[in-house]
């Protein structure tokens, strides 16, 4: 599997190039921004994107998605839970002081039971709301990888407070979902450090479960 990773944008989203040796089959996931220098580095591995996934509707996360379908072709997909927000994205554009990226179109809807996938390599798509309502997890499971977006970070969690966040359905979300996952899997936050799930459930007291 070939995996890059570039923060991009300046809350420096981590933006996933996935790519298949073989085949040159790629998917890109929260292409935010900095589209110029992802397409370098899809050249550089001589890479044709077929999908381009959001995991969820934050700017910071699917910013330049329009940009990068109008180079490659690909569909963007995105939950449905997240086309209210999404709407909203010349409101986050002041949140963060960034020019409105425009309309952003979504292609098709995906959640749990669904899969996504990179010439051979496929990610099982986990629907986690809390950070947002459509937020998901891509999880590679013979790789042992999960894409995370904002739900699971290296010593935190995703915040709640924004539109469309809920505290207690993260918590089910990380609960039911996220840290369910074997312990050796690397977690690939949307913004800052790797981590593994069995380090996060290890260090985090506030993710044991409580009591409803
Ligand atoms: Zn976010």
């Amino acid at each position: 599997m070939i995996h890059e990773i570039l923060p991009v944008g300046p809350l420096r989203c981590n933006c996933s190039i996935i790519g298949d040796e073989s085949t040159r089959e790629a998917m890109l996931i929260d292409p935010g921004d900095n589209i110029d220098k992802l397409l370098t580095i899809l050249a550089k591995h001589n890479l044709q994107v077929k999908q381009i996934v959001v995991t969820h509707a934050h700017i910071d996360h699917v910013g330049g998605a329009m940009k990068l379908r109008a180079a490659t072709g690909a569909p963007i997909l995105l939950n449905q839970n997240d086309y209210d927000l999404l709407k909203m994205l010349d409101v986050q554009a002041t949140w963060i002081g960034v020019p409105d990226p425009g309309k952003v179109e979504i292609d098709r809807s995906v959640t749990t039971g669904e899969t996504v996938r990179a010439g051979q390599h496929t990610a099982q798509v986990l629907h986690t709301p809390g950070h947002t309502e459509g937020s998901i997890c891509l999880y590679f499971a013979p790789e042992k990888k999960l894409i995370a977006g904002d739900t699971l970070f290296a010593g935190s969690i995703g915040r709640t407070d924004l539109p469309g966040g809920n505290t207690q359905k993260i918590m089910r979300s990380l609960h039911d979902t996220v840290l369910t996952l074997p312990d050796d899997t690397v977690v690939v936050p949307g913004h800052g450090q790797l981590t593994t799930i069995g380090e996060e459930r290890a260090t985090k007291p506030f993710l044991i479960k409580t009591q409803n």
